[in-house]
């Protein structure tokens, strides 16, 4: 198989992991994907105290730091559109989900971001992690979050809509990167608002 970090070819060793518990391969080399770092800081919520979003998310579970390796990943997977790159986590995505329970909900993009990108990349992430999700939200907003500070993001009306009814059950939002927690907390207030008993989420990494 051909490496799809570096391009090299390489052994594709079946483990354990992958032939009893129908882990999908990461199609990169063990070097390219020896560089990405396990992200082991957990998430502290005090920025919301004391907000309409307090509350509002039950827990976030992040996977990789945002490390040089993992910046060049993403650069390449969004902005120079590379799909074929989904596929690199798509392992470990799949453990994350298997451990927990809820309705998988990607955060959407823009439909005029989804334009000029041409695909939607969180969307992809899951898809080649073979789990199933539901289109749950809509994003209403378009302005870009990084022109602002922390508190005008907290302030700003909610970027997100439902787009069908929540139950009184579980969900588990899912977005590629956890930088300051607003957009997390955005979609999970329009979730516990509808009606949601709890709202976890996965993104693959942390900022
Ligand atoms: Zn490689």
């Amino acid at each position: 198989m051909t490496c799809l970090i570096c391009g090299t070819p390489y052994q594709s060793t079946p483990t354990w992991s992958k032939l009893f518990l129908n882990q999908l391969d990461s199609s990169t080399c063990t070097r390219c994907f020896e560089k990405f770092e396990v992200s082991e800081s957990t998430i502290d919520f005090t920025d919301f105290l004391g907000t309409p979003y307090e509350g509002a998310v039950d827990s976030v579970f992040c996977l990789y730091t945002y490390n040089e390796p993992m910046k060049e990943f993403l650069h390449q997977y969004k902005f120079l559109q590379d799909v074929a790159l989904a596929k690199v986590f798509a392992g470990n995505l799949q453990q994350a989900f298997q451990t927990r329970e809820g309705i998988i909900v990607p955060i959407p993009m823009h439909p005029e971001k989804l334009e000029l990108r041409t695909f939607a990349q969180v969307d992809e992430l899951l898809n080649a992690a073979q789990v199933s999700y539901q289109q749950l939200l809509v994003k209403t907003k378009s302005e870009t979050q990084g022109k602002k500070t922390k508190m005008e993001r907290l302030e700003t009306s909610n970027l997100f809509e439902a787009m069908s009814n929540i139950e009184a059950t579980n969900y588990i939002l899912f977005d590629d990167i956890y930088t300051t927690g607003a957009t997390i907390h955005h979609a999970a207030k329009i979730l516990k608002d509808a009606g949601a008993k709890r709202v976890d989420a996965i993104t693959l990494i942390k900022g």
